[in-house]
């Protein structure tokens, strides 16, 4: 199965995202357990669990189909002790709002060096900042997203992504997202299905599509390899559509939430329309 949706709001209460992404006629959908800008977040009430569930349950949402992404604010490679046990602690705090909701999965983005460390220790920090968290928590996978390599981002390159996993203790709870922009501002080619075709093959080399546990479907405003994070729309940008129709046909991409992080909300339940009649679609004559 192909589970295709959108980074729906979950304002009013994490219960609202499954009937916001039921509106999309969705399959999938992210949301933030709490407000993604502020480091400080009431726990989720009983109510509001119960209310989530019972709207996933009836709406047929399963946690495979959801995707929460944690907070902007956290840091799991900070170069610095104090900054970096504050993130470990907001990310702990984000697994167990997850585990309270019964769901599987927690997409994160890595982290950054700040200039301060080198590559490979950061990357290590991030690890040990996982094992810490999954020691801690059951039941949820730890999701890295790869980035577009903005600042001093790590997880530009599908070898950042598996020197973590490497480093992870329990390799069953670790996995990755990735998004569609961000691997192409990171200067992966995407934009013909000969050359998804070879990046896919690279990612499967050395990461490998066991760990591929999401998919971030976007457009792109930047060009090619300029390392600049700035989603557009599907149809919109440099990226292209034959991307999204490679994946939608591919086996691989089956039984894993992607979602939209498109930046135009009211043309989402378009976008998922589309997606979902790409996996019938016959190749398109510019591939
Ligand atoms: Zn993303
Ligand atoms: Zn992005």
């Amino acid at each position: 199965m192909k589970y295709v949706g959108a980074h729906v709001s979950a304002s009013g209460g994490v219960e609202n995202a499954p009937l916001n992404a039921a509106e999309l006629g969705a399959t999938a959908f992210a949301f933030f357990t709490k407000n993604q800008r502020r480091w400080e977040a009431k726990p989720l009430t009983e109510e509001s669990i119960g209310a989530f569930k019972d709207n996933c349950r009836r709406l047929g949402f399963s946690p495979q189909q959801i995707l929460p992404h944690d907070s902007y604010l956290i840091n799991l490679g900070h170069p610095e002790q104090e900054a970096l046990a504050k993130s470990r602690a907001a990310f702990l705090d984000e697994l167990q709002r997850c585990q309270q909701l019964g769901l599987s999965l927690l997409n994160f983005h890595p982290g950054s060096h700040l200039n301060k460390i080198s590559i490979d220790d950061c990357l290590a920090r991030i690890a040990e900042s996982i094992n810490i968290a999954l020691a801690q928590t059951k039941g949820i996978t730890a999701v890295i997203e790869n980035t577009a390599g903005q600042g001093s981002n790590l997880g530009y390159r599908f070898e950042h992504l598996a020197a973590i996993i490497d480093r992870v203790e329990d390799k069953s709870r670790v996995g990755v997202c990735l998004d569609t922009c961000h691997t192409f501002v990171a200067g992966y080619d995407l934009r013909t299905a000969a050359s998804c075709e070879q990046v896919f093959a690279e990612f499967e080399r050395i990461v490998g599509f066991d760990y591929l546990r999401a998919m971030h479907l976007n457009g792109s405003k930047a060009e090619f390899a300029s390392k600049k994070d700035r989603h557009h729309s599907l149809l919109d940008g440099h990226l292209g559509v034959a991307v999204f129709e490679f994946i939608m046909q591919d086996e691989r991409f089956n039984d894993i939430p992607m979602v939209l992080e498109t930046i135009d909300s009211s043309i989402w339940r378009d976008e998922i329309a589309m997606l979902k009649r790409w996996q019938h679609r016959e190749a398109s004559v510019d591939q």
